[in-house]
């Protein structure tokens, strides 16, 4: 998939079957839509040609929130219904299987103080890259900054998906933000 981050929306490029494309837009603007949104995009316009419409426009609003409790008795939350991290994470589905799994092991020791944890503990690393990537879009300067160094420095970018994903340890994760404000400090 493509991401194209401009000043007022992030623009997504995404592949949904062989002969069709998905093309969505997040910004905090309620009222922009996808057209005017493009004219910012060229190169996405260009490539785009004349390909034809397979939809209308739908949209959604997107925010992160925490609920204290993910179950009360014999009911338990999962998905957006337990909380949610920002869209522009890209992590919605992904955690919510997570919870899915957890849950369902949870269920079958009927130990849903576990799930509540747990769920907690899921929803940490996706709602610290929110704040951190939202931070990004707030501040067109630190953005440019951090786009940069990750172009000088492609190893950078590759740990950052990797931090996302939680597939860097803590100390690998310090250490990426060590050098990754290093060389914004450089650059
Ligand atoms: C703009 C946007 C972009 C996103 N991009 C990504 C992305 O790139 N990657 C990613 O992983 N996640 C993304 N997400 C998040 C992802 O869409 C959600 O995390 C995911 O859909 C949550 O699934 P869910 O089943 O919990 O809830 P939902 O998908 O919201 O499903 C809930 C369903 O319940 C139905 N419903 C509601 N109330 C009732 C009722 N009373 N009776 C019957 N049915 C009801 C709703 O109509 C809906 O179909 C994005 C979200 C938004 C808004």
């Amino acid at each position: 998939m493509e991401l194209h981050w401009g000043p007022k929306c992030q623009i997504y490029v995404t592949p949904i079957a062989a002969d069709e494309i998905c093309v969505a837009l997040v910004s905090r603007d309620p009222h922009l839509r996808l057209d005017a949104a493009l004219t910012a995009f060229p190169e996405i316009i260009s490539r785009l040609g004349a390909a034809e419409r397979s939809s209308v426009d739908r949209g959604a609003i997107t925010s992160t929130r925490k609920l204290r409790h993910v179950y009360r008795g014999r009911v338990a939350l999962v998905g957006d219904a337990s909380g949610a991290v920002d869209s522009i994470t890209g992590e919605g589905l992904c955690l919510t299987f997570r919870q899915a799994e957890v849950l369902a092991e949870c269920l079958a020791d009927g130990n849903l103080k576990r799930y509540q944890e747990q769920h907690s503990r899921l929803s940490q690393r996706p709602a610290m890259m929110a704040r951190l990537l939202l931070a990004l879009d707030w501040k067109s300067s630190l953005r440019q900054r951090v786009m940069r160094a990750f172009g000088e420095d492609p190893r950078l970018f590759s740990r950052m998906v990797a931090m996302h994903v939680g597939a860097l340890s803590p100390l690998e994760f310090a250490a990426n933000g060590v050098s990754l404000g290093w060389r914004m400090l450089s650059a």
